[in-house]
């Protein structure tokens, strides 16, 4: 971007810039003229394949347009010691994008000349190929940045769960997201960690150390093993997930009220529990299917199916009434039309319904 310029002054400077016509301080004189600082600053920017094929920085003018320095006869020192590469120059006869990286190298050694992490190494590769190197330093220079990859250096393994204890930050979630670009960490995905954290302070609930294990597991062997195999935890899934874990607490706790353990239930307790609470406690039955898979208790137990839904039901005519409601309102989204229409008709649970895709091709 080249920098905003201010009103020429021709009092102060008489003579005019040969490229833009405009009274600032000449700074150069090259062959098509004398160059005002803001045209200096552009030439040394100007990229491109020149006339004769160089491509490269063209500083020069040719009939008004950008050439290389050997077809206009200017001379500018664009050549980086370090990378050897025709740029505009930062310090030291470098370039910005070699001094870009040899910040990122200082900034991301880590303590004690210990060899860089993997994900580290992602991280400066990252930083290192950034588009724009003058834009990329000025990012890393600034005292936060550079203080939060410092930390990130001092770190023998980056994980997604050592992020998390870093104080959240914009450079934070930056950083994770070029680990998770150049495949240095898995893309995260965000329903499976809101359960693990719902999951966490569930287990806060349970009464006994034992069935506070007991679940652990479940959750571990059973939710999250299923979710780490799946391309993308749904919603629906998660809210399944929630659901199953939360009555299983619930039938633990009872269980512990009454003296027992797990291991101790029999189908007198399962009875009980189910006809003194509301149908959604036949959920449980996911977890004691869990429970007998891995012989923690009796395989002869069983839940009565949970029944969805314990609403009243709608007549004959009230039914109709509500469809046609539904397929003249404009108050609803097409889905949500199509959805109400198929649990009204069909009779269609809404855990089922909110899982269908929309797809018009035929
Ligand atoms: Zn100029
Ligand atoms: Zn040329
Ligand atoms: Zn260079």
């Amino acid at each position: 971007m080249p920098r905003p310029r201010k009103a020429g002054d021709p009092a102060k400077w008489p003579e005019a810039c040969g490229r833009c016509a405009e009274h600032h301080k000449i700074v150069v004189r090259w062959p098509d003229g004398a160059i005002c600082g803001y045209c200096y600053q552009q030439a040394k920017r100007t990229r491109g394949t020149c006339a004769c094929g160089h491509d490269g920085v063209l500083p020069g003018r040719v009939d008004t347009l950008p050439a290389c320095r050997e077809c206009s006869g200017v001379r500018l020192n664009i050549d980086c010691t370090g990378c050897g590469k025709e740029d505009e120059l930062h310090s030291g006869n470098r370039c910005w994008s070699c001094i870009l990286a040899m910040t990122v190298d200082r900034i991301l050694s880590p303590p004690e000349n210990q060899p860089p992490s993997p994900e580290l190494q992602a991280v400066a590769t990252a930083l290192k190929s950034m588009k724009r190197a003058n834009s990329g330093l000025t990012w890393i220079q600034q005292p936060h940045v550079t203080e939060f990859l410092q930390q990130l250096a001092a770190e023998p393994v980056i994980t997604h769960a050592r992020l998390d204890e870093i104080p959240a930050s914009r450079t934070r979630e930056y950083v994770r997201g070029l680990l998770v670009e150049h495949n240095a960490l898995p893309l995260r995905d965000e329903l499976s960690t809101r359960f693990s954290d719902w999951a966490e302070q569930a287990l806060d609930r349970i009464t006994s150390p034992n069935h506070r294990d007991i679940t652990r597991r479940y959750i571990r062997w059973h939710h999250q093993r299923r979710m780490n195999q799946m391309d993308e935890v749904t919603r629906g899934t998660f809210l399944r997930a929630k659901q199953a874990v939360t009555v299983a607490i619930e039938l633990l706790n009872w269980l512990t009220d009454q003296g027992a353990e797990l291991a101790e239930v029999n189908q007198a307790h399962l009875d009980r529990w189910q006809a003194e609470g509301p149908t959604t406690r036949g959920i449980a039955s996911r977890f004691l299917d869990w429970a007998i898979r891995t012989n923690l208790i009796d395989p002869s137990l069983k839940l009565q199916p949970h029944r969805r839904g314990t609403s009243p039901r709608l007549d004959a005519a009230a039914q109709t009434q509500h469809v046609t409601n539904l397929s003249h309102t404009t108050d609803m989204s097409p889905r949500d039309r199509a959805a109400a229409i198929l649990i009204l008709v069909f009779g269609q649970q809404v855990s089922d319904i909110v899982q269908l895709t929309w797809d018009t091709s035929p």
